[in-house]
Parts: C-alpha cells; structure tokens; sequence
C-alpha cells in the first residue's frame, strides 16, 4: 500500500519512506491511499481476543503486509505489556484509561509501537549509522518518545522543551535517563522548540550529515496502534454485552492524532456514531467546527498542559479522512473548556463518582455527559494518570495524593540537561558537534 501526502496527492512513499521521514518533503503528511475494511466477522470475534491479539490483527489488516508478520507480531506484543481496562463510573459511564504504560500516559502505545518500527528499518538501514529522533515537548511526548527509544541501539534522541513550563515529574522521566537521549531545555516557548525541530528537517547541511526524523504524531506509526484503543473498547463492550449499535467516543485533543487513529479505525470498519473532539482553552479544532476555518494561533498555557497546541499538526489528516468541512461536522462534535471548568469537572466527578480525572481526561469526560444523547453508549478516553500533576490534583482536592512507584523512580534520579538559546544555530551546531564530534 502507499501513501500520500496531505499537501499533494501525487507525491506517494512507502511505509517505509513515510514513517522514517515522518514528514513528506513538500511539507505534507502522510496518509493511507486506502484503509483495508475488515470482515464483519472479525469484529463479531474480537471479544475473545487478548489485547495483543487483537492488536496484532489489526496492525496486520492496516499495514498490508508492508511489515513480515513475524516482525510487526514481536512489535506489537513488546508495545502491548501492560493493561487498558474499560471501568465504569459510579454514574454510570465507561471510561478507558489508557494512562497504564511506562510513562503513564496515552503516548507509551503510540511511541513503543513507532520506536519498535523505526528500529526494524533502521537494521536494515546500517549506512545510515545513527538514527536521530527529535522532539519538542510540553512534557508527556518528551517522556513518552524518550523512555521508548532509551538503549536502543544506533538511535539518539533530543528532547526539546521551554525552560519553566515543564513540571518536574514529567522533565525527570526524560531528563534523568541520560545515554541516548538527550534532553535541551531551550530559552524560549513550546513554539520556539516546535519551530526549531521543523527548520532542522528543513535543513540540508543537516540532512546531509545525520539522518533525521520526527517522533511527534506527525508520525504515521504513532497513529497505527492507537486505532487499538477503540477496537479493545468495542470488543471489551461487546464482552460485556452492552449494545454497541451506538456508539460514541470522547476524545481529549491536541494535535489531533488521537481523534485520526478513531477515524481510521471506523474507515476500517468499526462501528462509531460519532467523536467528539475536547480542546482546552487553546480550541483550534472546535472553532474550525462551528465556522468551516481553521486559524492557528500562539499557544497558550493550561492546567492540561499535553493540550496546549496552537496549531494542531493533523488538521490536514482529518480532513483528508472526512473530506469536507460538512462531513467532520457529520462524524465530529466538538467541544472546548477552560481551565475554570476543568477543575470543577474533576471536583465534581470526585465528590459525587469517587473517580479521580486528571485534567485532561477531565476535559473528555464533561462533553460525553453534556453530548451523549439517550441511547447511546459513550466511552471517554483518559489520557493521563492524575499523579503525573500531583501538585496541582492536590491543590484542586484538597487532599494528599499517593504517589506511583513508576513515576518516583524518575524524579530521585540527577537530570542532565543541555541548556540552549531559541536560535536555530546553537540547535544545528549542538546536533553536528554530537555527530561529527
Ligand atoms: C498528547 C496527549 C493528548 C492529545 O493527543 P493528540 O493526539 O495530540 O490530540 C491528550 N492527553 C494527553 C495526556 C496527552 O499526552
């Protein structure tokens, strides 16, 4: 199968090409000419499946046998070791954590499952020498990408982040690993990190000495076994026998490479009514909803700092996926809150469900009961663990929050960090100094 990029359908990769590049060299990302759909009596079967299985199914229906079998099974089951259960709320409502990985948040799948890949191609690749990933990050991509690729052989990775706008819990999991990756706090906003990261891609002299690529969800393998997530959620319904002819998914946004994995999946075939899209305050996506324009603007910071995105980079994938602004608006509500709300949704869900929400998490969970139509069956995604923000869930509380093993491990470890203006020279000359020495 090949794929296309979203700024000119003419210009096609393979997935090998697409996903090592991570951005098509007029600027564009890559989607899928064609998602395979899949037999209706493998939807009727998955509930029997493991969620290994039924991960490796999938991946196999959707890359085609790009990748042998053998290979994409390894890669699925090591991305898979941990849980993503289905729980219901006191009130009612199904809520599927996705925050159970290394990192405790949404991106350990999508990041394992990437680094897993671009290490297959990258052994089969030696004149390439070193792999070099880079990152920019308000915090839970940085430590998702970077716990996923750490030790992996012939890869380096450089985690770009604004100086004094990354909590401590998550710059320690990125920045206390050392070895491999390499974590720059740059003198500058979250844009300034993005922008630099866009301009190395863009640069030949770099290109020309060290080869590249994205570990953020302009990926297409980031977005592969994130259809995971809503197959495992119709499958563990179904088990349940809850009648899924309705149903309807909340998604906490971004970049938007969340809500794209959903898309593929019901391109795929799986049954869904319609997404609905949760911004915070920075509402990109919800404002191009209810006006057919799409305005990126500055980003602007929030208490659900992973949604802080002023220009959501898979914009350009949604529409390819749906087509027309009409048609989003078909499959897609849309919805937007700010922080005032947000920590009244999580005090409220705590006082009167006794389920603990982290921000953004929250932000999905408040539109599925403000949306959800008699009917249906809704199912909110949680993204993140409310530990990763421990001081703030404490504050909005009021109560002290026990602190998981998995993140204290990194916070009492020293950080090495490289410290960088916001100028493209100081990013380029600290790369080629690492590579040529
Ligand atoms: C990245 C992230 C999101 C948003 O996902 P997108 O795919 O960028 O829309 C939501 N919640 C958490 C905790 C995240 O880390």
């Amino acid at each position: 199968m090949l794929y296309y990029s979203t700024t000119n359908p003419n210009h096609t990769a393979t997935l090998e090409q697409a996903v090592t590049r991570a951005l098509a060299a007029d600027g564009g990302l890559y989607v899928p000419q064609r998602l395979p759909r899949l037999p209706r009596a493998f939807l009727r079967n998955m509930s029997a499946m493991s969620l290994p299985e039924l991960g490796y199914a999938i991946a196999a229906y959707a890359l085609n046998s790009d990748v042998p079998a053998d290979v994409l099974r390894d890669i699925v089951t090591d991305t898979l070791n941990f849980d993503i259960p289905l729980v219901r709320t006191a009130g009612g409502n199904y809520v599927l954590e996705l925050f159970h990985g290394p990192t405790m948040a949404f991106k350990d799948v999508g990041t394992r499952f990437m680094a897993r890949l671009l290490n297959y191609y990258r052994s089969r690749h030696p004149e390439w020498r070193m792999l070099n990933v880079l990152v920019p990050t308000s915090g839970d991509t940085g430590s998702s990408v970077a716990n996923s690729f750490h030790d992996m052989p012939g890869v380096n990775v450089y985690v770009l982040y604004p100086r004094g706008a990354v909590p401590l819990i998550q710059r320690a999991q990125f920045a206390s690993l050392g070895g491999n990756v390499t974590a720059v706090e740059v003198n500058g906003s979250f844009d300034d990190c993005k922008r630099l990261v866009e301009r190395a891609f863009l640069d030949k002299e770099l290109n020309e000495a060290m080869r590249l690529t994205s570990a953020t969800s302009i990926n297409y393998a980031r977005l592969v076994p994130q259809m995971f997530y809503y197959f495992w959620a119709y499958a563990q319904l179904s088990k349940l026998k809850v009648d899924t002819d309705n149903l309807v998914f909340a998604v906490p946004c971004s970049n938007l490479g969340n809500l794209a994995s959903g898309l593929m999946a019901q391109a795929m075939g799986l049954p869904v009514k319609r997404f609905i899209s949760v911004e915070n305050q920075n509402n990109i996506f919800y404002n191009y909803v209810k006006t057919g324009v799409f305005t990126p603007k500055p980003t602007q910071y929030s208490i659900a700092p992973a949604l802080d995105a002023g220009s959501p980079t898979n914009f350009g994938r949604i529409v390819e996926l749906l087509g027309s602004h009409e048609n989003i608006c078909r499959h897609i509500h849309a919805y937007s809150y700010d922080d005032n709300q947000i920590i009244e949704t999580i005090r409220q869900t705590y006082r009167d469900e006794h389920y603990l929400l982290d921000p953004h998490s929250a932000v999905a969970y408040r539109a599925l009961a403000e949306d959800l139509q008699p009917g249906e069956i809704g199912v909110s995604l949680a993204t993140a663990h409310p530990a990763k923000l421990k001081s703030l869930m404490e504050g909005i509380i009021a109560e002290p929050m026990p602190m998981p093993e998995q993140l204290t491990r990194f916070i009492n470890s020293d950080l090495h960090v490289k410290k960088m203006s916001n100028g493209f020279t100081s990013f380029k000359r600290l790369l080629l100094h690492d590579t040529l020495g």
